[in-house]
C-alpha cells in the first residue's frame, strides 16, 4: 500500500519508517526533518554490488554518486558496502576524506574543476579523475607533473543517446556542457593528445546519459557505443582502455505513475552487451563502473513537516502550508518533480481532499506539489513527503535564512542524528559586520 518497502503503519494509524513511528521522530527531533532508513539504503547498495558479482564475475565496482546525498555517514555506508564514490566538487571530496573513505576508490567528476579542487585531489591521492575537456587535461598534466606524479584519468564522453527523460537532466547529447563528443572526432583527438602527455595515464572512458531513466535500452545502447569506441581507440591509437564507466541515472518510484526496474537488471542487461561488443571488437573485457545516486537513497528517505495554515480559495484551490519548502526541497520549483504525500498521523485514512502544498518561503513558486490527493488536514498534523532521500538535503539552501533541517538515520529500530539541525547562529557563523 505504501510507495516504498521501508514504510508501514502502526496500530495508532501512524506512518512508520524502518519500523519507527514518524510521529515520535517528529516529536523527538522537531520538523522539518529528513529521515532515512539505513537498512533500506544498504539493501539498495547490495542489489547493485551483488549484480556485479552475479552477472560480470565481480569485474567491476559500484560507485555511490555522492551528490544525491553527501554526508559522512553516507560515505561510511558506501565504504562498508564495498563501493567506490563519485564526487563532483572539492566539498564532496573533502566530506569523503573526513569520513575516512579510501581515496583509491574515488572518481572525481565535474565539468569545471577548479585548480584548487584538482590540487586537493592530488594531495589526497584521489584514485581517478574523470576529465571533461582539453583545458582540464592540460591543467591536470601540469599539476601532477609539478608533483612528479601521474594521474589515472578517464574521459567524459557524450555518446549521443536520448535518455527519455526530463530535458533539464538530459546529458548525453552533443549540446551538453559535459564532456567531449564522439561523432565529431573530439573524443578520439583528446585521447590521442593525452597519450602523448607524460603525467596522465588514460585508463578508460565514462558516460552518464541522464537521470530518472526507466528503460534498459538507453543504457544498453550507450554501453554498445562506448565499447565500440574502445575498439576504435585500440585500432587507431593501439591503446587498450581498461575501464568503462557507464554512469548512473536509474529511475525510482516517486509516485504510483513510476514503474522502476529492479536495480540488478541493469548490470544483467549491460554486461551482455559489453561482452558481445568486446568480443566482436577483439577487446579484453573492461572493468565496469556504475554510479547510482538517486536509486540508493531516494526511496529510503522521507521528509516530515508540521502543517500550518490551510487556506481555501473558493472555486480555485486549497493551499496547505508547511514549516519548510523550497529551502529544503527545491525539486518542485526546479522541475515540477512529483511526490507522494501523506498525513503521517492518519496515514491509512482515505485521501479525500486535494491540496496544493506550499512552503514558507517568500516565493509564489515555493510549492512541493500542486493538486495532490491527501487525507483531510488541519494545523498541527504531520505531513510526510515520500522518497526525498536524494537531491533534497544535498540541494537545500538557507533561503530566507531558514536553518536547514536535521537528517536522522533509523536502523534496527533505533534512530540517530547524522546531520544536526542548523541554528540561527549557524546561519550567522560566517557573517561579518
Ligand atoms: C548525477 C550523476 C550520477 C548519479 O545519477 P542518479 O540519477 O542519481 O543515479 C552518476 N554519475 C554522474 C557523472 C552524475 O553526474
Amino acid at each position: 500500500m505504501f510507495l516504498s518497502d521501508c514504510l508501514g503503519a502502526n496500530e495508532k494509524n501512524h506512518l512508520t519508517i524502518g519500523g519507527i513511528d514518524t510521529l515520535e521522530l517528529a516529536a523527538e527531533y522537531g520538523t522539518p526533518l529528513y529521515v532515512l532508513d539505513e537498512d533500506a539504503i544498504r539493501r539498495h547498495c547490495r542489489m547493485y554490488t551483488e549484480s556485479v558479482a552475479r552477472f560480470y564475475d565481480g569485474n567491476g565496482l559500484i560507485l555511490y554518486a555522492s551528490k544525491a546525498l553527501c554526508t559522512k555517514a553516507l560515505c561510511k555506508i558506501a565504504e562498508d558496502e564495498g563501493m567506490g564514490l563519485d564526487v563532483v566538487s572539492g566539498g564532496e571530496l573533502y566530506t569523503a576524506h573526513k569520513a575516512g573513505f579510501p581515496m583509491e576508490r574515488v572518481y572525481f567528476h565535474g565539468n569545471n574543476k577548479t585548480p584548487e579542487e584538482l590540487e586537493l585531489a592530488l594531495k589526497l591521492r584521489v584514485g581517478q579523475i574523470v576529465v571533461d575537456n582539453r583545458d582540464e587535461l592540460i591543467l591536470i598534466n601540469d599539476l601532477w607533473g609539478k608533483a612528479n606524479q601521474k594521474a589515472d584519468i578517464l574521459f567524459r564522453i557524450k555518446p549521443g543517446i536520448d535518455a527519455h527523460t526530463h530535458d533539464f537532466i538530459m546529458t548525453g547529447q552533443i549540446d551538453s556542457k559535459f564532456g567531449v563528443a564522439l561523432e565529431t572526432g573530439e573524443a578520439m583527438e583528446i585521447i590521442r593528445e593525452a597519450v602523448s602527455l607524460p603525467h596522465v595515464k588514460v585508463v578508460g572512458i565514462h558516460c552518464h546519459i541522464g537521470s530518472q531513466i526507466f528503460d534498459l535500452e538507453p543504457f544498453c545502447k550507450a554501453a554498445e557505443v562506448m565499447v565500440d569506441f574502445m575498439g576504435d581507440v585500440k585500432d587507431t591509437l593501439s591503446l587498450t582502455l581498461t575501464q568503462l564507466n557507464l554512469g548512473g541515472g536509474f529511475g525510482i518510484r516517486y509516485t504510483d505513475e513510476d514503474d522502476p526496474i529492479p536495480y540488478d537488471r541493469y548490470m544483467e542487461a549491460v554486461s551482455m552487451v559489453v561482452k558481445s561488443t568486446a568480443e566482436r571488437r577483439g577487446l579484453p573485457l573492461p572493468y565496469i563502473l556504475m554510479e547510482p545516486g538517486r536509486s540508493i537513497v531516494a526511496s529510503a528517505g522521507l521528509t516530515l513537516y508540521t502543517v500550518g495554515n490551510v487556506k481555501e480559495i473558493p472555486g480555485i484551490r486549497s493551499y496547505l502550508s508547511v514549516d519548510g519548502g523550497m529551502s529544503d526541497n527545491p525539486r518542485y520549483i526546479l522541475y515540477q518533480a512529483k511526490y507522494d504525500f501523506l498525513i503521517a498521523n492518519r496515514c491509512q485514512d482515505a485521501k479525500t481532499e486535494v491540496y496544493t502544498i506550499a512552503g514558507k518561503c517568500c516565493e509564489s513558486g515555493d510549492l512541493l506539489g500542486e493538486h495532490v490527493p491527501l487525507q483531510s488536514a488541519r494545523r498541527g498534523d504531520t505531513l510526510a513527503v515520500l522518497a526525498t532521500g536524494a537531491y533534497n538535503y544535498s540541494m537545500s539552501s538557507r533561503y530566507n535564512c531558514i536553518p536547514r533541517p536535521a537528517v536522522v538515520m533509523v536502523s534496527g529500530g533505533k534512530s540517530r542524528v547524522i546531520v544536526k539541525r542548523e541554528t540561527y547562529e549557524d546561519i550567522l557563523q560566517n557573517d561579518c559586520l
